[in-house]
């Protein structure tokens, strides 16, 4: 399979990255994206390379519809570039980064106030926090950000065991914030404990962490919780998985984090998988022929990288 890297620079700072990296691979039926992010090492990058195995040589499961709804994503920006962010979004569903490091509960509470405003009354307003905050002060924060009608929360603290006890307190005091795990799901080596634990009311998959679309279906199942889609910061090529994954779930109650394509300035295509009036259309996606490539000494890093996998896996993506 030839395996080529890629270089996507973003209009904003997010999860500490400028320029998204990762390699296309041509595969029996197609491209498929393999894109752990930097920090990961095996056994971890093992599962995303599970799911571009099957994107490049099995394919995807037969949709249930064909489009899905798609959430804005807000990155710690500014009160008037996140309103105006939303506003230009055309969802009505947005997702704001909150807890972001060196940065204060002030910032968090300007920002959420005016996507708020951006989203009106009917909009529909969650808020991530990565897993920063202490049980107190994500109690104490959700609280007051509660007034801002909030969907859910998405980690607000690290464990699963901490979320478990932040929704104990939340059911206690009659405050109606619900909690969806994110990293507790693709992180902690058991994404079950989070249901057995009643740590979440929501659990957010990610394709490529998660090791494929089938099998992201069959924790869906397991898990027995509604389920959020959400990106990995793919390119287009990578989103289609996770779209498929939104497409093929036999119900989908919420808007999903798949429109992170906005978030580049270039893509690996001429049509990218983003929103149109917040939905993204169920579809196949086209590799362009230039504009996306990433340098020499990038690309001989990631095939570096592609070797550290087990031959087996490798070959076989099992
Ligand atoms: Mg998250």
């Amino acid at each position: 399979m030839s395996a080529v890297a890629f270089s996507l620079p973003l209009r904003n700072r997010f999860r500490g990255i400028t320029v998204r990296e990762g390699v296309l691979i041509r595969g029996r039926v197609g491209w498929a994206e393999w894109s752990p992010f930097a920090e990961y090492g095996y056994p971890e990058i093992g599962n995303w390379w599970r799911a571009t195995w099957e994107a490049a040589n099995v394919g995807f499961p037969k949709p249930v519809r064909a489009r899905v709804a798609v959430n804005a994503t807000v990155p710690a920006l500014g009160p008037e570039l996140a309103h105006d962010l939303v506003a230009n979004s055309g969802c009505g569903t947005a997702k704001v980064k909150v807890a972001e490091p060196g940065q204060t509960f002030a910032d968090d509470l300007a920002r959420v106030e005016a996507v708020r405003d951006a989203l009106g009354s009917q909009g529909k307003l969650r808020v991530d926090a990565n897993g920063a905050w202490s049980v107190d002060d994500a109690f104490d924060r959700l609280s007051r950000l509660s007034r801002f009608d909030l969907e859910y929360a998405e980690q607000p603290c690290a464990t699963v065991e901490e979320l478990a006890q932040l929704r104990r307190r939340f059911a206690r005091s009659g405050v109606g914030v619900l909690i969806a795990a994110d990293e507790s799901i693709r992180r902690a080596g058991d994404p079950e404990r989070v249901a057995t634990l009643n740590a979440a009311d929501i659990a957010v998959l990610k394709v490529q962490p998660l090791g494929g679309v089938r099998r992201c279906l069959e924790l869906a199942e397991r898990l027995s919780l509604p389920v959020v889609v959400s990106s990995a910061l793919e390119s287009s090529v990578g989103l289609a998985a996770g779209v498929a994954l939104a497409a093929a779930l036999p119900e989908l109650p919420f808007a999903c984090g798949l429109n992170t394509a906005a978030m580049f300035t270039t893509d690996v295509t001429d049509s990218p998988l983003v929103a149109v009036d917040g939905f993204i259309e169920v579809r196949d996606v086209t590799v362009a022929e230039s504009g996306w490539q990433a340098d020499a000494t990038t690309t001989k890093a990631w095939r570096k990288r592609l070797d550290t996998l087990p031959a087996g896996l490798r070959s076989d993506g099992d």
